[in-house]
């Protein structure tokens, strides 16, 4: 658990996922498709506990937000309003001694490639604007041009008149939506870390102008303890402040969650105050009235927004890179995931302690106990040393295991991932057991 950069660990977070089914390539059998990748037994649950647990602190344990699933695709009209047409550009430049393409922005040296190391070599740099673009329908051309939202927050705001009239909520309060969203990176890379195609966690915090600092502040330290309370090391997480001229066209004032990847500090999650730009945009180019008028005085104003936007695949990878640690155990070393029990894809493994059909009805019986209950693995071959150090590795908080004495005495033995401590546990008792050590 480094508070360091720790670079090798970058190696062992890609290898894990391909070994024990997290992340695979995408098209892999093809020779791979650059960038892009699928998630497999193991990273859907982690991925998906992720997002479970976003929606359950910012939507189901609050008051004051709801949810909202908006398309993906959408018309120029919407990024026309939002400025996304004009201003998501990065800027680009081609080495012209070796064809390589870069964003200038992020160039260590910009008159040396990195790739030749060519000096002076450069075109002059080019806004590319990192949109997907297709056409809806069998016509091609203008007319027909729709977009791949590369920010799921803009269906928010085009739906706020829609949530304002249906939902009996009124300022301060938000609307939150997961989901993907995509952007044709010029430089895609570091593993998961920056793909064309991603999710995003994102909620959009509408309150009275005169709230907006308040908010702001409210917002920063609420989404930095998400990650804490979830486990994340207080060491490997910081808020930064934007300086002036970092800030997007819409924002007075941003501040990053960053984490201590294997390559240093890097952003997590973004939380902007966006004063009243957008909802102001989108009733400017739809003619339409946006606004929070107060039934009690007919009083009217454009509510400011407080954004906090995250990346649910970015985060599942730093949830990773945090859990992992190796530990000498008896002059062994074993491989272990630290992940909170919220997190972890499995929270139980049911591991009869041979694979004897004498066990078996027992076995499968405990798990039908559990399953209903918990996320359960069952796994039934090789040594038992070995499927723990699986579930270790995988990072199962409690393993359970059926033994030869379970036949007699109805009790099974339950071992702790983390402090490898046993106990022995009734059956009849083990649904009030697990439940305790398994909170929501
Ligand atoms: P960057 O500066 O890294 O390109 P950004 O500041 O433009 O990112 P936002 O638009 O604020 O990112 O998006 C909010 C969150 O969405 C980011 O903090 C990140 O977690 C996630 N995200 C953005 N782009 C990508 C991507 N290409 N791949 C994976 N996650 C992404």
């Amino acid at each position: 658990m480094a508070q360091t950069p720790d670079p090798a660990l970058f190696d062992k977070i890609v290898n894990l996922s391909k070994r024990r089914g997290f992340v695979f390539q995408s098209a892999d059998i093809y020779g791979g498709f650059r960038s892009t990748y699928d998630y497999g037994p193991l990273g859907v649950l982690l991925l998906r506990n992720v997002k479970d647990q976003w929606w359950r602190s910012m939507v189901q344990l609050r008051h004051d937000v709801v949810g909202l699933d908006a398309a993906v695709l959408s018309p120029p009209a919407v990024w026309e309003a939002s400025g996304h047409l004009a201003n998501f550009t990065d800027p680009l430049v081609d080495c012209r001694e070796c064809n390589e393409r870069f964003r200038e922005d992020k160039l260590e040296d910009p008159n040396t490639c990195p790739n030749c190391s060519s000096t002076d070599s450069f075109t002059e740099a080019r806004s590319f604007n990192l949109m997907f673009k297709t056409h809806a329908g069998p016509g091609e051309g203008s007319g027909h041009e729709v977009y791949l939202r590369p920010e799921t927050a803009q269906g928010i705001f085009t739906n706020f008149m829609n949530v304002l009239n249906t939902s009996r909520k009124r300022p301060p309060f938000g609307i939150a939506q997961i989901g993907k969203s995509f952007r044709n990176e010029i430089t895609p890379g570091n593993f998961v870390f920056r793909t064309r195609e991603f999710e995003q966690m994102e909620m959009e915090f509408f309150v009275p102008p005169d709230e907006v600092s308040q908010w702001y502040e409210y917002w920063r330290n609420e989404r930095l303890n998400w990650y804490l309370n979830l486990g994340m090391t207080a060491e490997n997480l910081r808020l930064r402040d934007h300086e002036s001229d970092e800030l997007s066209h819409y924002s007075s004032e941003t501040a990053d969650v960053e984490f201590m990847f294997p390559w240093g500090w890097d952003e997590l999650e973004g939380i902007a105050n966006r004063g009243d730009f957008d909802l102001t945009q989108h009733a400017k180019h739809s003619g339409e009235r946006i606004e929070y008028v107060d039934s009690s005085d007919g009083s009217r104003y454009v509510p400011h927004v407080i954004e906090p936007a995250a990346g649910a695949t970015r985060t599942t990878m730093a949830f990773l890179m945090d859990a992992y640690a190796e530990e000498e155990v008896n002059d062994d070393t074993r491989t272990v995931l630290h992940l909170d029990h919220r997190l972890a894809p499995f929270k139980v493994a049911v591991l009869p302690l041979s694979k004897k059909e004498a066990l078996t009805p027992t076995a499968r019986e405990v798990f039908d106990i559990v399953s209903p209950l918990h996320m359960t693995d069952y796994d039934e071959t090789q040594a038992i040393g070995k499927r723990y150090r699986r579930q270790d590795e995988i990072g199962t908080p409690l393993c359970v295991t059926v033994d030869f004495d379970t036949i007699e005495d109805r009790a099974v033995t339950v071992r702790d991932r983390d402090t490898m401590a046993q106990d022995r546990v009734a059956i009849d008792q083990l649904v009030g057991y697990l439940a305790e050590r398994l909170p929501e």
